[in-house]
C-alpha cells in the first residue's frame, strides 16, 4: 500500500487522540497497540470490501476450511508485514521514541488451538490469502483459548487464557447481517406438508443464534484479503423466556466458552458435540445463502463451493449439508447426495486410534435428532450399495458409519466426500495400508497426500529478523517473496565468510533466548553450549521421555567422570500437557525436578543444563526456534502424522535429530543424509514388533546395565520431590512394557547424540550443515501446500 512515514505518523497521532484522548509519551504499550490496530484496520478496509465484491461479481469458486482450531498467535506484525508497512511503522515508532517490541508484546496470542493442527489451519489462512486463492476459514470464537500454563513447584497449573484482555480482539468485525439459527435437541417427526413433500416437524428444539465475527486474512503484499469467520453463540430474543436464570444463560454461553485442551485423544462429551455441530451448521447455512445470491441452481453448488473438513471435528458436515439441501431447500436425496460428495473433502491428521472420533449413537440422537436420521439413511444406503457391488461383508462392516451403537465420524467424512488426504508421505501410506485400508480398496481415487507446511514469513522475517538480514546479504531479498530462492544459499556452503556470518546470527538468537531464560527461570546458560530443543505438546508418542533418559545418562556420565569431554549442552523443553493426561503431567514434573537437580549441582561444571519454559505458545516458539542448534523430532516411527515444528527448525538453521517419522523423512530427502541425524527403528521395524508381539522391555532393562541405571534413577531417590511421578514413569517403562519402545531406541539415540557432540566441535562443518538446512527448507512452505489443495482438491482459481 502507498503510505509515507510522515503520513503514518500524522494518522497515528490523530487516531491516538481520538481513541484514547492522550498523546504518545503518556500512552501505554497496550493503548498504542489498540490504536495502531484501529489505524491499520482503516488502511485495509477498502481492500477487504473490494475483495468480497469482486469474488461475488466474478462468481469465483470459494473453498471453506472448517476447523475446530485456529492458532495464529499474534497478528499485528504479520498484518504489517503483509501490508508492506512493517519497516515503515518500526521506523516511525523509532522517531516517536516508542518501543515497537513492547507494543507488539501487548497483543495477546490468539490461541484458539492446541498445537500442530490449529497452527496448520492458521498457516493455511495466511497462505490462501498470499497465493490469492479464495479460501475462507470457519471456526469457533472461543472466549478462552488454550489454557495458560504456569509451573508451580514443578507441576503444571492451568489458568484460563482470557485473550480478549482489555482490548478485545482488535481485528474482528461482528457481522450481525449474517446471523443464522442452529437447532439442537427436541423431537423430530416427519410429516407431509401441503405439497405432499415429507418435511421434519421439530418439537421442543432449542434454538440458538450463531453470530459471526470475521477476522481478515491479509495476503503478503498482494492486495488480497480473505476471511476467517469465527462463530459465537447467543440467545435469540424471541426465546429469552426459556432462560430465566443466569445459570440457564451460562449453559448457552458455555458452547463457545473454551477450547477443548486436548489434541490427541477423543472425549465423548456432549458439549464438544454441540460445539462441532454449532460451527458446522452455522457455516454451511451461510455458505448456501451466499451461493444462492449468485442465482445458480443448488444442485450444482459444488461448482462454486468446496467445504473442507479439517480432521473429524467438523465431520458432521456431509450429514448437515444433506439436511439443509433436503429439508430446507427441497432437493431430492440423490441430487443432494451428489452435491454433497462433490462439495466435501477431508484431511486425516492421525493414525492414533484413541484420537478417532466415535459418538455414542444415543447421545448423537439426543443432541441432533434430525441429523441422526440422515446419518442412518446415509449408512443404510452405503451398506445397500456395497452389498449390491458384492463387497465383502467384513469390509462393509469396517467402513460403515453406524455400528456397535456408535457413529464413526471419519467414515462419514470419507463416504460423504470426494477426497481424503494424509499430511505427509509416510502418513498417507500408512492410511492406505493400515488405518483406512478398507476404504482404500473401495475408493482408491479419493486418497491423496498433502504434506503439511509452514508460513515461512512468520518463522523467518518475523521470528528471525537477523537471520533474514544475513540471507539478504548473501542472496539478495528476492527470497522474501519467492521462498524457493533460498536454494541460492547452496552456492555458499563453502564460503567461510558467509558461514561465519550465519554462525554469528545463531549466536545472537541464542543470546536473546538466554536472556529470556535467565529472566523467567533464573537459570544461567552459555551460548557456547549446544541448544538442544524439544518444544511441542507433551505426549507419550512424541517421547519427551526418551530425551529425559538421555539427559539422565549424561548426568551419570558426568558424576562418574567430571572431566568427561563433552560440548556443554542446554536441553530446552516447552510443552503443555492436556489437563486430564496424568502421565504427561508427571513427565513435566519430572523434567522440572531433574532440572533442579542438575542445574544446582556444581560438580557438573555447567556442562549440563535443563530448562523447562512455561506456557509454550506461538510467540514463545518464535523466540525459541531460531535459537536452536538441535531440533528434537524423536517420535516413535509411524506415530507423528507430519510434524511442523520440524520444518520451522530446519528453516532457521537447526540440525534435525530425528526418527524416520512424518515429515522428518521428507526433510531428510531435501537436505540429504549428511545434513540430518537419523536414529532408531523405522516404521517397518515398529510394525514388525506389533505383528510378532516380541517386545519385552523388562528383558532390555535387565540385560543392559546403562539402561538399568538410567531407569532406576526414577525410583531410587536420586531425583528429589518426584517419588510418585518417578514410580509412574518407571512402571510405564517396565511393568507396562514401554508402549513407545523408548528402551529399544535408546542405544541408537545415545549414539546419535554422541555424533551431534562430535559434529558441533567442527564449527565450520556445523555451520555448513546449518546453512544447507536453511537452503533446502523452501519445500515446506505452506504456500505450496495450499496451492496443491486448491488445484488438486478444491479446483480453485487465483
Ligand atoms: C508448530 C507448533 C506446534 C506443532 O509442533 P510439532 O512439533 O509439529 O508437534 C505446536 N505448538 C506451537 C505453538 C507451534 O508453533
Amino acid at each position: 500500500m502507498q503510505l509515507t512515514k510522515e503520513q503514518f505518523i500524522r494518522d497515528f497521532k490523530d487516531t491516538l487522540h481520538e481513541e484514547q484522548l492522550i498523546k504518545v509519551p503518556a500512552a501505554t504499550p497496550t493503548e498504542i497497540f489498540a490504536t495502531l490496530a484501529k489505524l491499520v484496520r482503516k488502511y485495509y478496509t477498502d481492500t477487504w470490501i473490494d475483495r468480497n465484491r469482486k469474488l461475488s461479481e466474478n462468481q469465483e469458486k470459494i473453498a471453506y476450511y472448517f476447523s475446530i482450531e485456529f492458532l495464529p498467535g499474534r497478528m499485528l506484525e504479520t498484518n504489517l508485514l503483509n501490508l508492506g508497512i512493517l519497516d515503515l511503522v518500526k521506523e516511525a515508532f523509532a522517531d516517536l521514541d516508542v518501543d515497537f517490541n513492547a507494543v507488539k508484546n501487548a497483543e495477546h496470542d490468539m490461541a484458539l488451538g492446541n498445537g500442530g493442527l490449529g497452527r496448520l489451519a492458521a498457516a493455511f489462512m495466511d497462505s490462501l490469502a498470499t497465493t490469492g486463492y479464495p479460501g475462507f476459514g470457519n471456526g469457533l470464537r472461543y472466549k478462552y483459548g488454550l489454557f495458560k500454563q504456569r509451573i508451580v513447584d514443578g507441576y503444571q497449573v492451568e489458568l484460563p487464557d482470557s485473550w480478549f484482555g482489555s482490548t478485545g480482539n482488535v481485528w474482528e468485525i461482528r457481522k450481525d447481517h449474517d446471523v443464522v439459527d442452529v437447532k439442537l435437541f427436541g423431537d423430530v417427526q416427519l410429516q407431509a406438508n401441503e405439497e405432499g413433500r415429507i418435511i421434519p416437524v421439530y418439537k421442543n428444539a432449542q434454538v440458538l443464534r450463531a453470530v459471526p465475527y470475521d477476522v481478515p486474512q491479509i495476503g503478503f503484499k498482494n492486495g488480497v484479503i480473505n476471511n476467517l469467520r469465527l462463530w459465537d453463540v447467543e440467545i435469540p430474543e424471541e426465546y429469552e423466556l426459556n432462560y430465566p436464570t443466569i445459570a440457564d444463560r451460562r449453559r448457552v454461553q458455555d458452547i463457545t466458552a473454551t477450547l477443548y485442551p486436548d489434541d490427541s485423544s477423543y472425549e465423548g462429551k456432549e458439549l464438544r458435540l454441540i460445539q462441532e455441530y454449532f460451527m458446522t451448521s452455522a457455516g454451511l447455512q451461510t455458505i448456501i445463502k451466499s451461493y444462492l445470491k449468485l442465482g445458480r441452481p443448488l444442485e450444482t453448488i459444488y461448482e462454486k463451493v468446496s467445504v473442507h473438513i479439517n480432521d473429524t471435528h467438523p465431520a458432521v458436515a456431509p450429514a448437515e449439508f444433506m439436511r439443509l439441501l433436503i429439508d430446507d431447500y427441497g432437493l431430492s436425496w440423490d441430487k443432494a447426495w451428489e452435491a454433497t460428495v462433490k462439495t466435501m473433502s477431508y484431511t486425516n491428521h492421525t493414525i492414533l486410534s484413541e484420537a478417532l472420533e466415535k459418538w455414542d449413537a444415543n447421545l448423537f440422537k439426543t443432541v441432533l435428532p434430525r441429523v441422526y436420521q440422515i446419518v442412518l439413511e446415509i449408512d443404510s444406503r452405503f451398506v445397500a450399495e456395497m452389498t449390491q457391488n458384492n463387497v465383502a461383508t467384513d469390509i462393509i462392516e469396517n467402513t460403515r458409519i453406524v455400528k456397535d451403537n456408535q457413529i464413526h465420524m471419519a467414515n462419514l467424512a470419507i463416504i460423504g466426500g470426494h477426497s481424503v488426504n494424509g499430511v505427509a508421505k509416510l502418513h498417507t501410506e500408512l492410511l492406505k495400508e493400515d488405518t483406512l485400508r478398507d476404504f482404500y480398496t473401495l475408493y482408491p481415487d479419493k486418497f491423496n497426500n498433502k504434506t503439511n507446511g509452514i508460513v515461512q514469513r512468520r518463522w523467518t522475517q518475523i521470528a528471525a529478523p537477523e537471520l533474514s538480514e544475513a540471507i539478504d546479504a548473501t542472496i539478495g531479498t528476492g527470497w522474501r517473496r519467492d521462498i524457493h530462492e533460498l536454494q541460492k544459499l547452496n552456492d555458499f556452503a563453502d564460503d567461510k565468510a558467509v558461514l561465519d556470518q550465519f554462525y554469528q546470527v545463531k549466536k545472537e538468537a541464542k543470546a536473546k533466548l538466554a536472556a529470556y531464560i535467565l529472566e523467567t527461570t533464573g537459570i544461567e546458560v552459555s551460548t557456547d553450549a549446544i541448544f538442544d530443543v524439544q518444544v511441542k505438546r507433551l505426549h507419550a508418542y512424541k517421547r519427551q521421555l526418551l530425551n529425559v533418559l538421555h539427559i539422565i545418562k549424561l548426568y551419570w556420565d558426568l558424576k562418574d567422570n567430571p572431566d568427561k569431554d563433552m560440548v556443554p549442552r542446554v536441553f530446552i523443553f516447552g510443552a503443555k500437557a492436556a489437563p486430564g493426561y496424568h502421565f504427561a503431567k508427571s513427565v513435566i514434573k519430572l523434567i522440572n525436578e531433574l532440572a533442579n537437580l542438575i542445574n544446582n549441582d556444581a560438580s557438573l561444571q555447567g556442562k549440563l543444563k535443563v530448562v523447562f519454559l512455561e506456557n509454550y505458545n506461538v510467540s514463545l516458539a518464535e523466540l525459541i526456534i531460531p535459537a536452536a542448534d538441535v531440533s528434537e523430532q524423536i517420535s516413535l516411527a509411524s506415530k507423528e502424522a507430519s510434524g511442523t515444528s520440524n520444518m520451522k527448525f530446519m528453516m532457521t538453521g537447526a540440525i534435525t535429530l530425528a526418527t524416520l517419522d512424518g515429515a522428518n523423512i521428507e526433510i531428510k530427502d531435501e537436505v540429504g543424509d549428511d545434513n540430518i541425524v537419523i536414529f532408531g527403528m523405522d516404521k517397518d521395524a515398529v510394525y514388525h514388533h506389533y505383528e510378532a508381539h516380541d517386545y519385552y522391555s523388562r528383558g532390555v532393562y535387565e540385560n543392559n546395565p546403562v539402561i538399568k541405571r538410567v531407569v532406576d534413577t526414577f525410583v531410587n531417590g536420586t531425583i528429589p520431590n518426584a517419588q510418585s511421578e518417578g514410580s509412574e514413569i518407571y512402571e510405564s517403562l517396565i511393568a507396562y512394557n514401554d508402549e513407545y519402545f523408548l528402551l529399544e531406541d535408546f542405544p541408537s539415540y545415545v549414539a546419535a547424540q554422541e555424533y551431534i557432540d562430535a559434529l558441533y566441535r567442527d564449527k565450520e562443518k556445523w555451520a555448513r550443515m546449518s546453512l544447507l538446512n536453511i537452503a533446502n527448507s523452501d519445500k515446506f512452505t505452506s504456500d505450496d501446500t495450499i496451492t496443491a489443495y486448491a488445484e488438486e482438491i478444491w479446483n480453485l482459481r487465483k
